[in-house]
C-alpha cells in the first residue's frame, strides 16, 4: 500500500487532528480538529508535508498523489453537491499552503480556482449574481497569474481600471488573459484539473520563495520540514451585504483583555482583509450589522478557546448569513497579553497554574520592562494611528529595511518607517526599536509580527505620507527627512516628531500574582547581584531572596573614596596603609548597615576585594600630577609604583584572596565593617545574615588564612559591640583547582558560590577582555557556535561545577551552593542549575523576575518554554 498522503476533512468526520501538525501542517491540523469538535468547515482535504518534501527532492510529484487527490475532489464535491469543472454547477476551492509552524504570510494560497469562461458562466447562474461570479473570475486570474505564472501583481493592477458594470468586468478579464498570453506565451490555463495541479505544485514551490527561507532563518525553522496544501470549498463573504468576512482574535492580542479584537468587511473576501484594500470595520460594529453571524462567532469561539485552552486567531467568513470558520490557530500576542492572558486562564480554570506559569516565555518577559513614555512628560502629538504594539520607542527614521539592518548594526537606535510592512521587511524590523506604518489595520503583517517580537509598533497611520524617493515624510503637518528622530508609542497609537522622555514601566499586577505562583513551583533561590543600597533594594522589589554578590570595590571606586583607596595603594608601609584604610572603614561600614536594613531577614553576600590593585590608579600623565600633588609625594613615586604594579596577565595576577593575604590589614578592614555593620543593623532590630566570601581561591591554605582572619574580627568586633551576629564565610570557586579540590576545601567552608564568569575563562583560557578579536570569527567558521560568556558551557564549565557539588557536599552535606557570575540570569543556565541541585543562582535586579520564572519552569521540567514564539 501506498503511503498515505491526503487527509480529509468535512461534515463532522475527519481523518487528521491537531496533533498531526508535523504531517498536515498547522492550517491543516486545526481545519481537521475544527470539523471534529463540530465547527462549520468547509470541507476539503490536506495534502500531507511530506508529498512537499518528496517534490523539492525529486522534482516530481509522490506515486499515487492523483489518484489520492482525485478521491479528495470526489469527497468535497459529494458533500457540497457540485462538480469541479461543472459548467452548470461548478465547485471552486482554494488551495493554500500551511506548514508545522505559523508563517503568516510567507507561503502563498489560491482563490477561487475551478474558474474558466463555461463555469464562469455556471456560477452566475446558480448564485443569480453575474456580478460576483465574474469578479470571482477576475480575482482568479490575477492570484494564479501572481502565485503560479509569477507574473508580478504590480502588471495586473496596472490594467485594472475601475470597474463600474459588468461590460467593464469582462473587459478587464480580457487584459488578464492578454497580459497572461504576453508574459508566458500560452493561453491562461482553462481545464480546473491542471490548474489544480499548477497550484499545488506552486504551493510547495512557495516553501522555497526568498521571504519563506527568510523567515525560517529568523524563527530557527528547518528547511526541510515542507509545507502541507490544503484543498478546500470555497465559501463566498462577497455575495451581498448579508456576506462578509473577518479576522478575530478571542482576546485582544496586545493587551491580552478578554474581549473578542479583530475587523471585518462586508460584501469581501478574505485576501481583502490581508491586503489592506479596503479599510475594515473593528470587530465591535459586527453585532449591529450582522446580528445573527456575531451570536454564532461569539459561540464558536469560546468553544474554540474552552478546546485550545488558548487564545485563539480565527479567520472567518459568512456567505449568505451562513458562518464558516476558515482558520484557526495560537494567536500571536504581545509578552504583555503573554502574561496576562496565561494568569487570566488560570484564574478562569480553563488551565492550571503551573501551566500558567510554563506558558510565559522568559525571554518575552524581558520586553514587558519596555520603556513607556514617562507620564507628565510634556510633548506634541504630530499624528495617531493604531496602537498594534505596546511599548514606547524612539530613534532615527529609516525609510528601509536593509537600511535599519546597517544602522543598528552600527548601534544605532532606528524606526521603521514603511506604508506598509511584508515579509520582506522582517529582518529589518527585528532590529529596529518601533515600526511605524501608514496604511493596515490591527491584523496587518506590520502588527502581527510586531507584537511577536514585543516591539512597540503603531500601524495605519493616516496622517503619514512617506516619500521614498526623495526620503521624506510627512507627519500630520511636520515634514521631516529620513534621519530625524521620532517618538512612537504604541499603546496609545502616538507619534511624537523628537525625543520624549522615556521610562521604565513597572510590571503589571498580573504578572507578579504569575511571580508569586512561579514561587510556590521553585526550588532554586533568586538572589540578586548588587553593590549598592540602591541596587538591593531594586532587587528586592523584584522578589531577591538574597544578595549573592555584593562586590565591595565598587564601594571604592566611588568618587569620595578612591583618593583614600589610592592613599592606601601608595603608603609606603603597613602603618600608612592601615591610616588609609581606617579612614575607609566607616564610609564602608555605612555602606553595610544601609544594604542589611534593606534585606532585612535575607542573607547578604559581600566579597572582599578582589580586583588588581593598578584598576583604581590613574593612567594619564595630568592625572597622575594631580594625584602625587594631592598625596604630597612625588610624580616619580607614583609612576614607580604603577611599574611595581604593572602586570602582564592582570587576570592571573595579583588580586583576589592573594590580594588578602600579602596585605592582611585589607580584609581584617573589610571583616570590621561587614561584622560592625552587622551589629549595628542587628540592635536596630534587623534580622542580618552575613555571608563573607572569599574570592579567587585555588588552595584549601589560602582559605583557611583569610577565614581565620575574619573568624579573629567578627569575635572581636562582637566582644566590642556586646552582641553577637550568626554569619558564614565561604569562597567563590572560579579557579578549575579550586573546583578539582572542592572536597578539600568543603570541610572549612561554609559555603561555595561559583564565579562563572572567571572559571569559563579560566577553563577556556579565553581573555575576557580580548576574546572579541577572535570568537566572532569562531562563530562565523561554526567551530563554536555558543557565546559561552553567556549561556554556561554545560559540557566543559558545567563539569567542574557538578564535581565541585558533588565532592563538597560529600564532605559538608549542609554546604550553600549557588552562582553569582552573569550566567545566573540565563535561562539555560538556570536549567543546568537546577539539575545539579544548586541552592540558588544570583543575577542583576532586572533579571530576577526571568530568573524566578525559569527556575519554576525548570522544576516543572517546562524544557526550553524559549523558542516557542514561532
Ligand atoms: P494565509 O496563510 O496567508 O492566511 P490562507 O490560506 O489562510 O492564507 O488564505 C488567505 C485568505 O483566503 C484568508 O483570508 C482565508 O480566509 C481566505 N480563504 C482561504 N480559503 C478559503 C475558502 N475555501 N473560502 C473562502 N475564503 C478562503
Ligand atoms: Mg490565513
Ligand atoms: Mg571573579
Amino acid at each position: 500500500m501506498k503511503k498515505k498522503l491526503v487527509y480529509r476533512f468535512g461534515e463532522g468526520r475527519a481523518e487528521g487532528s491537531a496533533k498531526m501538525k508535523d504531517v498536515l501542517g498547522g492550517k491543516g491540523a486545526n481545519l481537521a480538529e475544527m470539523v471534529r469538535i463540530g465547527l462549520p468547515v468547509p470541507p476539503g482535504f490536506t495534502i500531507a508535508t511530506a508529498a512537499c518534501v518528496y517534490y523539492m527532492r525529486r522534482r516530481r510529484m509522490p506515486p499515487g498523489l492523483k489518484s489520492m487527490v482525485a478521491k479528495g475532489m470526489a469527497f468535497i464535491e459529494g458533500i457540497m453537491g457540485r462538480r469541479f469543472g461543472d459548467p452548470e454547477n461548478p465547485l471552486l476551492v482554494s488551495v493554500r499552503s500551511g506548514a508545522r509552524a505559523s508563517m503568516p504570510g510567507m507561503m502563498d494560497t489560491v482563490l477561487n480556482l475551478g474558474l474558466n469562461d463555461k463555469t464562469v458562466t455556471g456560477l452566475a447562474r446558480v448564485t443569480g449574481n453575474r456580478w460576483f461570479a465574474l469578479d470571482a473570475y477576475r480575482r482568479f486570474i490575477q492570484l494564479f497569474g501572481d502565485v503560479v505564472l509569477k507574473i508580478p501583481k504590480e502588471e495586473f493592477e496596472r490594467r485594472m481600471s475601475a470597474v463600474g458594470d459588468e461590460a467593464e468586468l469582462e473587459r478587464v478579464i480580457g487584459a488578464f488573459k492578454e497580459l497572461v498570453r504576453e508574459r508566458t506565451g500560452a493561453e491562461f490555463p482553462v481545464e480546473p484539473e491542471r490548474q489544480l495541479w499548477l497550484a499545488i505544485e506552486a504551493v510547495f514551490n512557495s516553501w522555497n520563495n526568498p521571504r519563506a527561507q527568510e523567515y525560517r532563518r529568523l524563527y530557527g525553522i528547518p528547511d526541510s520540514w515542507g509545507t502541507a496544501v490544503n484543498v478546500q470549498a470555497m465559501v463566498f463573504g462577497n455575495l451581498g451585504n448579508d456576506s462578509a468576512t473577518g479576522v478575530v482574535f478571542t482576546r485582544d492580542p496586545a493587551t491580552g483583555e478578554k474581549k473578542l479584537y479583530g475587523e471585518y468587511l462586508t460584501n469581501a473576501q478574505g485576501e481583502d482583509i490581508v491586503a489592506g484594500i479596503r479599510t475594515p470595520e473593528p470587530i465591535a460594529k459586527l453585532p449591529e450589522e450582522h446580528p445573527r453571524v456575531y451570536r454564532h462567532l461569539v459561540r464558536f469561539l469560546s468553544r474554540l478557546e474552552r478546546h485550545y485552552q488558548d487564545m485563539m486567531d480565527v479567520e472567518w467568513t459568512a456567505e449568505k448569513g451562513r458562518l464558516w470558520i476558515l482558520q484557526c490557530r495560537s494567536g500571536k500576542r504581545s509578552p504583555l497579553a503573554m502574561v496576562k492572558i496565561a494568569h487570566d486562564m488560570a484564574r478562569e480554570r480553563l488551565i492550571s497554574r503551573q501551566e500558567a506559569v510554563a506558558r510565559v516565555e522568559p525571554e518575552l518577559v524581558g520586553s514587558l520592562l519596555h520603556k513607556q513614555i514617562a507620564p507628565g512628560a510634556v510633548y506634541e502629538v504630530a499624528a495617531t494611528g493604531i496602537a498594534a504594539s505596546p511599548g514606547a520607542a524612539m530613534g532615527e527614521v529609516v525609510l528601509d529595511a536593509r537600511r535599519a539592518v546597517e544602522l543598528a548594526g552600527a548601534g544605532r537606535k532606528v524606526i521603521l518607517v514603511r506604508h506598509q510592512t511584508s515579509a520582506d521587511d522582517v529582518a529589518g524590523m527585528a532590529k529596529a526599536e518601533g515600526i511605524l506604518t501608514a496604511i493596515g489595520g490591527t491584523t496587518s503583517h506590520a502588527a502581527v509580527v510586531a507584537r511577536g517580537m514585543g516591539k512597540p509598533a503603531v500601524v495605519g497611520c493616516g496622517a503619514l505620507q512617506i516619500d521614498y524617493e526623495r526620503q521624506r515624510i510627512k507627519v500630520g503637518r511636520q515634514e521631516i527627512a529620513a534621519g530625524a528622530i521620532v517618538t512612537i508609542d504604541g499603546t496609545t497609537g502616538n507619534v511624537i516628531v523628537g525625543e520624549v522622555p522615556l521610562e521604565e514601566p513597572r510590571l503589571a499586577g498580573e504578572f507578579n500574582t504569575l511571580l508569586g505562583w512561579a514561587d510556590r513551583f521553585r526550588r532554586l533561590r533568586v538572589r540578586a547581584n548588587a553593590d549598592t543600597p540602591k541596587d538591593a533594594q531594586k532587587a528586592r522589589e523584584f522578589g531577591a531572596e538574597g544578595i549573592g554578590l555584593c562586590r565591595t570595590e565598587h564601594m571604592f571606586f566611588a568618587p569620595d573614596r578612591v583618593g583614600v583607596m589610592q592613599e592606601m595603594i601608595l603608603a609606603p608601609d603597613e602603618a600608612g596603609r592601615k591610616r588609609a584604610l581606617d579612614k575607609l572603614l566607616p564610609m564602608q561600614q555605612e555602606d553595610f548597615v544601609q544594604i542589611f536594613r534593606v534585606m532585612d531577614g535575607l542573607p547578604v553576600t559581600i566579597r572582599t576585594l578582589d580586583p588588581p590593585l593598578h584598576e583604581f590608579l590613574p593612567r594619564e600623565e595630568s592625572r597622575i600630577v594631580e594625584l602625587a600633588e594631592r598625596l604630597g609625594i612625588t610624580v616619580a613615586r607614583v609612576k614607580e609604583r604603577l611599574q611595581e604594579l604593572e602586570e602582564d596577565n592582570p587576570m592571573l595576577g595579583f588580586r583576589g584572596c592573594r590580594l588578602g593575604i600579602v596585605y592582611p590589614e585589607i580584609t581584617a578592614m573589610q571583616a570590621r565593617a561587614i561584622f560592625s555593620a552587622a551589629c549595628v543593623a542587628k540592635k536596630e532590630g534587623i534580622k542580618v545574615l552575613p555571608e563573607v566570601m572569599i574570592p579567587l581561591v585555588s588552595d584549601l591554605a589560602e582559605f583557611v588564612r583569610q577565614r581565620q582572619l575574619v573568624d579573629g574580627v567578627a569575635s572581636e568586633v562582637f566582644a566590642e559591640q556586646r552582641v553577637r551576629v550568626g554569619y558564614l564565610v565561604g569562597t567563590m570557586i572560579e579557579v578549575p583547582r579550586a573546583a578539582l579540590l572542592a572536597d578539600e576545601i568543603a570541610r572549612v567552608a561554609d559555603f561555595f558560590s561559583y564565579g562563572t564568569n572567571d572559571l569559563t575563562q579560566l577553563t577556556f583560557a579565553f581573555s575576557r577582555d580580548d576574546y572579541g578579536k577572535f570568537f566572532g570569527e569562531y562563530q562565523r567558521l561554526g567551530v563554536m557556535k555558543e557565546n559561552p560568556f553567556d549561556t554556561l558551557d554545560t559540557k566543559g564549565v558545567g563539569t567542574l561545577v557538578r564535581m565541585g557539588v558533588q565532592l563538597g557536599r560529600k564532605v559538608n552535606p549542609k554546604l550553600k551552593i549557588g552562582i553569582c557570575g552573569e550566567h545566573g540570569g540565563d535561562p539555560a543556565t538556570i536549567e543546568f542549575c537546577e539539575s545539579v541541585g544548586l541552592d540558588y543562582v544570583s543575577c542583576s535586579p532586572f533579571r530576577i523576575p526571568i530568573a524566578r520564572l525559569v527556575a519554576a519552569q525548570a522544576k516543572l521540567g517546562v524544557k526550553g518554554a524559549r523558542g516557542r514564539s514561532v
